[in-house]
């Protein structure tokens, strides 16, 4: 019997179990360092786990590189144009982690508003021991009835749409392109963005990373928001500009913040928004459930295999 190679893949990693498990004996794993050194053209595939950044001169390494398939939907990390400038097909995984991720914002939104991290810390260390900085140490904010802003209706902005109906919120939204088709259905309203900040109570950002979203939350547009209200990121870091985010939340121009994503990401330890009371951080675990990971490393996958073969992909975004 002759012996077959199999095609040769980089991969950052460590690659979850479930992705591990997938390319067993399918593909060999090159580390990403490999891109880093001489070019080689036995490589046919680039899978990218945890958002290394991957641009034109790095796809140049590999010059035979049939596809480039990614664990995850937002592709800020790829340069897109370099792709198709090299004709390289790139896969994402959209649609499967949307629910997972409107949960997690969900989960931040109420976290938030209802001071769930400082009530644990009471809980186990004692209202002598742990003292809130903020006063009124049970009292948060109200959800039910509450206006919630969504900035980016799209699939998981809709996820969060449907949640917060739930939850009997009055939900607006920004898009760059109105979406009349879906108001009624998802009882949601348009509001240019400079509206929907100053008037909701929760603004939650679903947004992809792009030139145009870069720090689209900035000092003046979070002193449009209420101190009553609270900013929940499950985009992407950059989005906001931190240090701005930092002094609102400091100087109390709005009340709190949840983020499962951060820019850097992670933050330093001893960074000045891990200090603070009103605000939540997550390690960008939105996606992160052993369901929705499974099926993301599928798809992921299913893209990887198509491409070294040729063939369209499942999901392919460019
Ligand atoms: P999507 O279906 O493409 O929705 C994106 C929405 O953003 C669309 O409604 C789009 O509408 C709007 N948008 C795009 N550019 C805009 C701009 N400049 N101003 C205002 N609105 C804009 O994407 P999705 O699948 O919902 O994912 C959204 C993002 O979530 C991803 O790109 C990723 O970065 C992030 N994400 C995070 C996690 C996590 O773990 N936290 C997990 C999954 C995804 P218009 O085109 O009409 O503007």
């Amino acid at each position: 019997m002759m012996f077959q190679e199999l095609p040769r893949v980089i991969a950052d990693g460590p690659l979850s179990h479930a992705v591990s498990v997938l390319l067993e004996g399918r593909v060999e794993l090159l580390p990403w360092q490999h891109l880093l050194g001489q070019e080689d053209e036995t490589v046919s595939g680039i899978y990218t786990f945890g958002h290394p950044v991957l641009t034109g001169d790095l796809m140049d390494k590999a010059p035979n590189v049939k596809v480039i398939s990614n664990h995850g939907v937002g592709v800020d990390h790829i340069s897109l144009k370099d792709a198709q400038a090299r004709g390289i097909p790139v896969g994402n995984t959209p649609g499967v982690l949307d629910g997972a991720t409107a949960d997690m914002g969900f989960c931040l939104l109420m976290a938030a508003a209802r001071r769930l991290v400082e009530g644990v810390e009471i809980a186990r260390f004692g209202v002598d021991q742990f003292k809130p900085k903020r006063s009124e140490t049970f009292l948060g904010r109200e959800i039910h009835g509450a206006s919630l802003g969504i900035v980016g209706l799209g699939r998981i902005g809709l996820q969060v749409a449907r949640r917060a109906a739930g939850f009997d919120m009055h939900v607006s939204y920004y898009n760059r392109n109105r979406r009349t088709d879906i108001e009624s259905k998802f009882d949601v309203t348009y509001k240019p963005l400079h509206e929907l900040l100053a008037t909701c109570d929760y603004i939650m950002l679903c947004v992809p990373l792009t030139d145009e979203t870069k720090r689209l939350i900035g000092v003046d547009q979070l002193r449009l928001m209420r101190p009553t209200a609270t900013l929940i990121n499950i985009a992407r870091g950059a989005v906001v500009d931190t240090d701005a985010l930092t002094i609102a939340l400091t100087e109390n121009w709005i009340y709190a913040a949840g983020l499962d994503v951060t820019d850097p990401e992670p933050l330093p330890k001893g960074h000045p928004l891990l200090e603070l009371d009103n605000v939540i951080v997550a390690p960008h675990i939105g996606s992160a459930t052993v369901q929705t990971r499974q099926k993301m490393a599928e798809l992921s996958v299913q893209n990887l295999l198509a491409g070294i073969a040729g063939a369209a992909l499942p999901n392919r975004i460019a």
